[in-house]
């Protein structure tokens, strides 16, 4: 999963300026609806001050915490999660809105005003209606549900798991209902990570996105696997030499960043001027570093775009966890996998390791980079299938909140789709339906953001290229100002000002729509194969 960015966006991760912090905002008799919006930004900056504390503890955890400080990180992470909840739930915010909301304030929708009090308002609403009860016992199930995942998955033990996952759904359903829904149950929980999208449109965009892939890559089934020289020896000293000249080339702001180790990749952004990347380097597989390092670049690059101005309110805020992945998805595959990039990186790499690639052509690493293989684990897919596992999720988790699909009957409905669609059948539930840890989490809703971060990061793309001219050029040139300058301008800058589709739909001229997925992936997949 995608950490760090993506947290990023659920906690609303900002501080506020220290003035924000004395005197403590307090709800005064008869304010005005100016003085009650004041209050309640400064309360929104001081939540989101404190949510940015628990940040930085978690990114010193993954990076360079000693490992008997595990305990005492728990307990500091604990309280101050309690803190930060406390905060989410103040009373006092009930009294702010309700003087704000009707007044001149916030009459024009698109003012930063309108929609801070807008997403306020949203929010506040979600974590009140959520009884204490339920907020308890989805902690408790869940944080049981996630030991017992890992330990079925260790014993490739599905049954054990089983009546866990029912439960989860079954408090999935409570947790739609107490928050209630216009649509279906499914748009509750979908609103957690895409405020805007609702399940009726989603299956529009993934079915399309899904009936339009499936021939694609069977088309893919007979590739010759070609990537053995991505496999040789790449020093890890040299990788990070190489990805950090590559991250400063591509315009992440060194003295507003940093780049660090860890087991994981993640991209944190703990405040303004300092968002931080972590990567994994491995000595003989180059594409595990690099393409790291472009994911998290891009959520990165978004982070430092967002406007300083209105840090610690939804206005500075990423718009969903679907646009944070579309602009790492973005640097990934339109950028870091295009002919343009490597014409212009493929030199420095050869010097760097002329050893693994003295006798590798350029149209060879490419090729080797961009290699297609159908497979049953969704986090080693390549980017032409990667969708396929993600529509199938997002199938059986409908079925199995409507009911339709009992947990237990789940690793059958799993290997069938995995055989209708990808062409392969797991071997045992580890390859299948254990793989994943994000039901065990008890996130619902999540799996669609992957996808529509690559749906949106094809029509971003493809309106980029059509504002400012042939992308890969410039990428040859090395120039990477024109791409991430629009990306400024039409999607970071704006936070949460629309809801997604209508930010898409400015920025691009229409709606989310996969076709720009799939064209993308049709032309420069067919192309090299
Ligand atoms: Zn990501």
């Amino acid at each position: 999963m995608c950490a760090g960015a993506c947290k990023g966006v659920v906690l609303a991760l900002f501080y506020g300026a220290s003035r924000d912090l004395q005197p403590r905002p307090s709800v005064r008799k008869h304010m005005n609806a100016e003085q009650a919006y004041e209050t309640m930004i400064a309360l929104s900056r001081e939540e989101t001050l404190l949510a940015s504390c628990l940040d930085l503890l978690e990114w010193d955890e993954e990076v360079s915490m000693p490992r008997d400080g595990v305990e005492h990180r728990a307990e500091q992470r604990a309280l101050l999660a309690g803190l930060v909840h406390d905060r989410e739930t103040d009373p006092r915010y009930e009294e702010l809105l309700a003087a704000v909301e009707g007044s001149a304030l916030v009459s024009d929708p698109e003012s930063a005003a309108a929609v801070n009090v807008r997403e306020i308002r949203r929010s506040f609403k979600k974590e009140r209606r959520m009884p204490r009860a339920l907020v308890e016992e989805w902690a408790r199930v869940t944080s049981i549900a996630q030991q017992t995942w890992a330990e079925s998955r260790r014993n490739d033990d599905y049954a054990s798991f089983a009546p866990w996952l029912e439960q989860i759904f079954a408090l999935a359903r409570e947790r739609a209902d107490a928050v209630g829904y216009e649509g279906t149950r499914y748009d509750a929980l979908l609103d957690d990570f895409e405020p805007g999208m609702t399940t009726e449109r989603l299956v529009d965009v993934l079915s399309n996105l899904q009936q339009r892939l499936v021939p694609l890559v069977a088309s893919f089934r007979d590739t010759p696997a070609s990537s053995e020289m991505l496999e040789r020896d790449f020093p890890l000293e040299r990788q990070k030499l190489f990805v950090e000249s590559a991250a400063a080339a591509l315009g992440f702001d060194p003295r507003g960043g940093r780049l660090d180790v860890s087991q994981h990749p993640f991209c944190s952004a703990i405040g303004p001027g300092d968002v931080r990347i972590a990567l994994r380097y491995h000595p003989r597989d180059f594409g595990q570093g690099f393409f790291a390092l472009m994911h998290e670049l891009g959520h990165a690059l978004y982070d430092q775009g967002l406007d300083r101005a209105f840090y610690g309110t939804p206005m500075g805020d990423a718009a969903s966890l679907g646009v944070h992945e579309s602009q790492s998805r973005l640097w990934e595959n339109h950028v870091g996998r295009s002919e343009g990039f490597w014409r212009h990186f493929y030199p420095p790499l050869c010097d760097a390791f002329p050893e693994a690639l003295n006798d590798v052509s350029l149209d060879a690493f490419r090729r080797a980079m961009n290699h297609v293989a159908p497979g049953p684990i969704r986090v080693n897919a390549d980017e032409v299938t990667y969708d396929l596992h993600i529509t199938i999720r997002f199938e059986l988790e409908l079925a199995l909140l409507s009911g339709d699909l009992r947990a237990a009957e789940l690793p059958g409905a799993w290997n069938e789709l995995y055989e209708r669609h990808l062409g392969v059948r797991p071997r045992n539930d580890r390859e299948g339906c254990l793989q994943d840890i994000h039901w065990s989490e008890g996130l619902i809703g999540y799996f669609p953001t992957y996808s529509l971060g690559n749906v949106y990061a094809a029509q971003l793309f493809a309106a980029a290229e059509r504002a400012v001219g042939p992308l890969e050029e410039s990428f040859a040139r090395g120039e990477f100002a024109p791409l991430r300058e629009w990306l400024r301008e039409h999607v970071h800058r704006h936070g949460m000002r629309w809801p997604v589709p209508e930010l898409i739909a400015r920025a691009t001229g229409e709606g989310p729509d996969a076709s720009y997925l799939v064209e993308s992936l049709t032309r420069r997949y067919r192309d090299g194969h």
